[in-house]
């Protein structure tokens, strides 16, 4: 059992006034757990101990912590949310109705799915924090998959595999994506998982001693380059993900050369650039496998130089080249933004309120490809949105990244964030639970347009959260918005004022134009190409 002592003990920063909320926490989550039992047999207690453990490690603050210990006591407890708050305060009620909010083991397919993600998507968008200990929380149930009664284990690991891995990958949270892959992976696919097993550790065993050697060889070289306090390690594929690449090389594996890969971990930028200009002057580098993170960062703010090069000493190697604070990131993502003190009073001030946006766009491949009703047309605008992560990943934290600096201060970057992209959209969902990402201020005009021009040019009514509004009324983050049609309506050109995209504003001219057969040219549509449906954006 986690001690509440080991607990503290991992947390990056606290006062005594933290410890005493803590020591607090655990003794009354421990009670409140005392008549129940894991699976496996085992006090329940151990899993939020040992969630709240994981939190602690990720330097998150002392509500967070605290409600980890008190995540399943309103669940599973009895406990009321107005006894948490009582006792706790309103922060930690706040994130342990958050957490308790999204539900266990909901998903059941497709339906389902999106239902997960929506509560999901809707509990983060007021406070990230909630995300990251239902990361936690699923980290630790996932080390205890194997206890679970079989027909829920594969459910499980594949809402994980399928949600919650991608969402940690979102975040930037590189290790517990990873890890939560590699627990999931025996469930789904037994033969799969042991065949990966035993690629890896064959391949790994041929390069591994070839990768001391290159290692050696570059601490010598770095060091002549003044380069002196550095570090290398040697970085193991995932098994999830090299799966996911003997699928992708129909399970060729000579041609896979990253599954034992060289990290540097140098001081600085410029370091990172010297360090490349030293392996590539060593070692000629395969052509077309150099990638440039630092300048131009993924999507989820990860940064690394990589490279791939023949050695004589173990074949072809890929380095990875990136400084401390990249490599903190690429590990612990947005959590490494949170820590101690740029929280603290943001709850109840909303501070992070739409942090969840954006990833969503591209979350799971599948997920805004889910089975189509009847009753939702095919969008034929927006395709865009509904294409695979890789064609067109949207670069919000690249572009934050470049406007504030990739060293940038955390609070800067966080403050960034709100400003510069979270503040801009708003994603609402369709009746089924589909994503639909809109400008800041768009109204049910907006909406229909953006799933498709049909419904837009006959909607006559709109429910917003099962109540009928106007139709210039302003969406919000996590609106569940339901066009009613009807095949004799028709827009108006008071809907032009409503609208906030330029999609919908041409499609209400386009179909203004076609009621009115010969209207006076509207001076601002002259650049518009007329006559032919717009083509799906790039
Ligand atoms: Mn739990």
């Amino acid at each position: 059992m986690t001690t509440v002592k080991e607990i503290i003990a991992e947390m990056h920063d606290h006062t005594p006034e933290d410890e005493a909320l803590i020591q607090k926490a655990y003794t009354f989550a421990e009670k409140a757990h005392a008549p129940h039992t894991r699976y496996s047999g085992e006090p329940y207690f151990i899993h939020p101990a040992a969630t709240a453990k994981h939190l602690a490690q990720l330097g998150m603050d002392a509500p967070t912590v605290a409600a980890g210990l008190l995540h399943d006591t309103v669940e599973d407890a009895d406990v009321t949310e107005e006894q948490i708050e009582a006792e706790f305060g309103p922060e930690v009620r706040f994130l342990v109705e958050g957490v308790t909010k999204l539900g266990k083991h909901k998903y059941r397919g497709a339906e389902r799915h999106a239902e997960s993600l929506r509560r999901l998507l809707v509990a983060t968008s007021a406070d990230v924090r909630v995300l990251i200990i239902k990361l936690a929380d699923r980290y630790h149930n996932m080390t205890t998959l194997q206890h679970v009664p079989e027909h829920k284990r594969k459910r499980i690991a594949m809402e994980t595999i399928e949600i919650f891995a991608p969402l940690a990958d979102r975040l930037g949270m590189g290790r517990i994506k990873k890890d939560l892959e590699d627990l999931s992976f025996p469930a789904l696919d037994p033969d799969a998982y042991k065949h990966a097993l035993e690629v890896r550790k064959l391949k790994s065993k041929e390069t591994e001693a070839g990768l001391q050697r290159v290692q050696k060889e570059l601490r010598h070289a770095l060091a002549r380059k003044d380069i002196t306090d550095f570090r290398t390690e040697i970085r193991i594929k995932g098994l999830w993900s090299l799966h996911q690449k003997l699928k992708r090389k129909d399970d060729d594996i000579t041609t896979i050369h990253d599954i034992a890969a060289l990290r540097v971990i140098v001081p600085s930028i410029d370091n990172c650039y010297v360090a490349l200009g030293v392996i590539h002057s060593m070692w000629r580098p395969l052509p077309g496998e150099f990638k440039d993170y630092i300048a131009f960062p993924k999507p989820n703010g990860y940064q690394s130089l990589h490279t791939t090069v023949l050695t004589s000493e173990a074949g072809v190697v890929e380095i990875q080249i990136r400084t401390q604070e990249m490599h903190k990131k690429a590990q612990y993502g947005v959590a490494s933004h949170m820590s101690y003190k740029q929280l603290g009073k943001t709850a109840s001030a909303n501070a992070f309120e739409k942090l969840s946006i954006p990833w969503i766009r591209d979350l799971v491949p599948g997920l805004l490809q889910l089975p189509k009703k009847q009753a939702v047309p095919e969008p034929d605008e927006h395709k865009s949105k509904k294409a695979p992560r890789n064609a067109i990943g949207p670069s919000w934290l690249a572009d934050l990244a470049n406007a504030h600096g990739v060293d940038g201060q955390s609070e800067e970057f966080v403050e960034g964030l709100k400003r510069d992209f979270f503040s801009h959209r708003v994603f609402v969902f369709t009746p089924r639970g589909d994503v639909i990402d809109l400008p800041m201020h768009s109204t049910p005009v907006d909406f229909a347009y953006a799933i498709h021009s049909e419904l837009g040019n006959h909607m006559a009514g709109v429910k917003v959260n099962g109540k009928l509004v106007s139709f210039d009324t302003r969406l919000r983050n996590g609106d569940i918005v339901e066009i009613q049609e009807r095949p004799s309506a028709h827009p108006t050109a008071k809907w032009i004022d409503f609208a906030r995209t330029a999609l919908a504003r041409r499609h209400i001219r386009n179909a203004l134009e076609i009621q009115a057969p010969n209207p006076p040219p509207a001076p601002d549509t002259r650049k518009e190409r007329k006559g032919r449906p717009s083509k799906p954006k790039r």
